[in-house]
């Protein structure tokens, strides 16, 4: 598959016949200084009509089908697959610059019509969710993974300030997480007078119920306490553990705690919680919940971990689709729970 890539790539040069003169020179004034590599010659390759989607493959004469593998209803065009298409305008929307819709023109039109609003911060930022919308292309292309727009407009949010924050420094972070502490993928006890508490989230589609949970432990590894929350009707993923967080915030505040770090295992929450991008959704609302409840916080951190690292809170949503809502003690937490907390210790 990578090899249809690469070919295209390289002979993208030959290709440049597409490219008008007008854009060539727009681009060279310099409107993508303080990009990186990678987003400048995406946006180079798909405003000289070089990107490879369907319909330019199928041009230089390769087998392919030419809908569009998002939406099944268009051609991919190079318009379609980064703007037009119904699974990708939404995330332009969500973005809040307020761009042109785009027109019957090419994309590099649509572009440059829009660009020459903007400031520089601006088209950093519509750059970045360039490079987002085209991964997620080739994510569900390649590896059947079904991205959201949230996701998009949150990676390259994310993405950015990543790329900001390594160009002052000469240790460039993890990509795509913003700060080391993030990604963990074994559970780790939390320093000495703080505690951890581990969220997640389950879905029980035959019940059409969905739960949340999380386990407080001290910087023994010791249990401290538990919650866990079953309603009815299934919610996205990422939606479950944004509730999941919201409940942990509430918890720390009715506790009083002080010194927590909240790790759950979705990137998507932990970007959203970061970016100061507001979605209109349902989704959004729980996050800017989250925003407020964290703010009066004392010392609390909220981190991503790997799926590994949150053995004990999935085990423990997973065992809540009976109760509508409870406070754990130790004597209710089930054995399997138990026994991951044991191997956390390890
Ligand atoms: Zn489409």
């Amino acid at each position: 598959m990578l090899s249809i890539d690469k070919s295209y790539v390289g002979s993208s040069t030959k290709t440049s016949q597409y490219a008008s003169s007008k854009t060539l020179l727009f681009w060279r004034a310099s409107c993508l200084e303080g990009t990186c590599l990678e987003v400048k010659d995406l946006v180079w390759r798909a405003s000289s009509g070089c990107l490879p989607t369907k319909t330019q493959l199928h041009l230089r004469h390769v087998d392919v089908d030419t809908i569009c593998p998002l939406c099944q209803s268009d051609r991919e065009t190079i318009s379609h697959c980064l703007v037009a298409c119904s699974r990708v305008w939404p995330c332009w929307v969500c973005l809040g610059l307020g761009l042109l819709a785009p027109d019957s023109e090419t994309f590099g039109h649509w572009l440059m019509q829009n660009l020459v609003r903007l400031d520089q911060e601006q088209k950093a930022k519509v750059f970045m969710l360039l490079w987002a919308v085209w991964r997620r292309r080739n994510e569900w292309v390649w590896q059947n993974k079904r991205g959201s727009c949230y996701g998009v407009v949150l990676l390259a949010d994310s993405t950015l300030q990543t790329w900001i924050k390594a160009q002052d420094c000469e240790i460039a972070p993890l990509p795509y997480f913003l700060s080391p502490e993030d990604g963990r993928e074994l559970w780790s006890k939390p320093p000495l007078g703080s505690l951890k508490i581990n969220v997640d989230a389950a879905s029980f589609n035959e019940a059409s119920k969905h739960s949340f949970a999380g386990i407080a432990r001290d910087h023994d590894g010791t249990f401290v306490e538990a919650f866990s929350v079953c309603r009815a009707g299934i919610v996205s993923p990422e939606l479950g553990e944004a509730l999941g967080v919201r409940e942990a915030l509430s918890w720390i505040k009715r506790r009083r705690w002080v010194d927590v770090v909240i790790e759950t295992d979705s990137i998507l929450v932990v970007q959203a919680l970061r970016s100061n991008i507001s979605m209109d959704s349902y989704f959004g609302c729980v996050i800017d919940d989250c925003k407020v409840l964290w703010k009066d916080l004392n010392s609390v951190s909220i981190v991503f971990v790997k799926r590994s690292a949150n053995g004990a809170a999935h085990a423990l949503a997973k065992a809540s689709s009976f109760v509508a809502e409870r406070v754990l003690v130790k004597e209710n937490i089930s054995s399997n729970v138990l026994d991951v907390m044991l191997q956390d210790c390890c």
